[in-house]
C-alpha cells in the first residue's frame, strides 16, 4: 500500500480518489480548492486533507490531479502553494486532467529538475467510468515511473496503456475526441434524416446497430438523443475544450482536421443553444429541436 495524494475532487476526481482509498487501500490524503468537498470526501473515505496542494502532497509516493485545464494545472503543480514544493525525489506526480501535450513536457522538464517523475495521464469513460473504476488511462512519460505508477493507477481503472514519452498521453485522448466528435455528427444526421423519412427510429437503428454504422454512441445513446435528453455526462463546454487543445496541436503537426474544426463551431451553435452542460450528444439538437434542456 502506497502514501498517495489526489488534487482536484470534481465530478472524476472525487470518485478515483475514493477508488484509491477504498478499492486500493491506499493511505489517500486529498485536496480541493472548494474545501468543503474535501471535508465531505474524508468524512466519506478517511484519509485526510491539506489546506493546499503542498500540504496533501507533502511525504505522498504518488500525487494524482484531475482538475479543469492547463492553467488549473500549472496552479497545483508550480503555482503558489503547489505540490511539486513539497514532493520528495523519486515520486511519481500523475495528472489526469485533459490538457494539452506541451503543458505536460513543462511540466515534465519542471520536475524533473526537482528529481520528481511527472506522467500525463488523461482519462476516458466520464462520470460512470470513474464512479464505477472502470477507466481508460492513457499515459506519456518514462517507463520507469509509469511501472511504478501502474498498479496504483489500476485502483480506478480497466485499460491502463504507456502510449510514449511525456505529451503522448494527451496526444492519445486528443484522437480519442477527434474520433468521436465526427462520430456523433454522424450519428445527430441519421436520425434526424430518419425522422425527416417517417421512419420507426427504433426500428431502424435496432436494425442497422447490427452491420457496420454500429457504434457505442449508437446502441447507448440514440435513444436519449431521439427524446432531447441531454444529462448523460461530458458538458459541451468540456468538449469545446478538448477540440481547442486538438485544433492547436493540429497547427503545429500539420494534420488536416476539417470535420472535427467544423463539429467544435457545431458544438459553438449548442452553447448558443444553452447547451452549455448538456452531454455531447446534443449536437442533435442543432437538427432536431430539444424537446428538453
Ligand atoms: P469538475 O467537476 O469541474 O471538477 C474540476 C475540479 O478541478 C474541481 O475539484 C475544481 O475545484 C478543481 N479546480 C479547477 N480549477 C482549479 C484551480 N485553478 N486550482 C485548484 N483546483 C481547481 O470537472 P471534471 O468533470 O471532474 O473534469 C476534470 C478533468 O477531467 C477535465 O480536464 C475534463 O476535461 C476531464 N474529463 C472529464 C470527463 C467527464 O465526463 N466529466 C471525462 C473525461 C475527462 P472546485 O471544486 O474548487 O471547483
Amino acid at each position: 500500500m502506497a502514501k498517495v495524494a489526489f488534487l482536484g475532487l470534481g465530478v472524476m476526481g472525487y470518485p478515483m480518489a475514493g477508488h484509491l482509498s477504498a478499492r486500493g487501500g491506499h493511505e489517500t490524503r486529498v485536496y480541493n480548492r472548494t474545501t468543503a468537498k474535501a471535508e465531505a470526501w474524508v468524512g466519506q473515505f478517511g484519509g485526510g486533507h491539506g489546506r493546499t496542494p503542498a500540504e496533501a502532497a507533502d511525504g505522498a509516493e504518488f500525487v494524482f490531479s484531475c482538475v479543469g485545464n492547463d492553467d488549473d494545472l500549472r496552479q497545483v503543480t508550480i503555482g503558489e502553494g503547489g505540490a511539486f514544493s513539497s514532493m520528495a525525489p523519486g515520486s511519481v506526480f500523475v495528472d489526469h486532467t485533459t490538457a494539452s501535450a506541451k503543458v505536460a513536457r513543462e511540466l515534465h522538464a519542471a520536475a524533473a529538475e526537482r528529481g520528481i517523475h511527472f506522467l500525463d495521464a488523461p482519462v476516458s469513460g466520464g462520470q460512470a467510468g470513474a464512479e464505477n473504476g472502470v477507466l481508460t488511462v492513457m499515459v506519456g512519460g518514462d517507463a520507469d515511473a509509469y511501472d511504478r505508477a501502474e498498479p496504483v493507477i489500476r485502483s480506478f481503472a480497466r485499460m491502463v496503456g504507456l502510449m510514449g514519452p511525456s505529451g503522448a498521453g494527451q496526444l492519445t485522448k486528443m484522437v480519442n475526441q477527434i474520433a468521436i466528435a465526427g462520430l456523433v455528427q454522424g450519428l445527430s444526421e441519421a436520425i434526424a434524416f430518419a425522422k425527416a423519412a417517417d421512419l420507426d427510429v427504433e426500428k431502424v437503428i435496432g436494425v442497422i446497430s447490427k452491420g457496420a454504422a454500429q457504434s457505442w454512441q449508437m446502441e447507448n445513446r440514440w435513444k436519449t438523443m431521439d427524446a432531447g435528453q441531454f444529462s448523460f455526462g461530458f458538458a459541451v463546454d468540456w468538449m469545446r475544450k478538448d477540440l481547442g487543445i486538438v485544433l492547436d496541436e493540429a497547427k503545429t503537426n500539420g494534420a488536416r482536421l476539417p470535420v472535427t474544426a467544423l463539429v467544435d463551431q457545431f458544438y459553438a451553435d449548442v452553447q448558443a443553444l444553452g447547451g452549455n452542460r448538456w452531454d455531447t450528444s446534443s449536437l442533435i439538437a442543432r437538427l432536431v429541436p430539444a424537446k428538453t434542456a
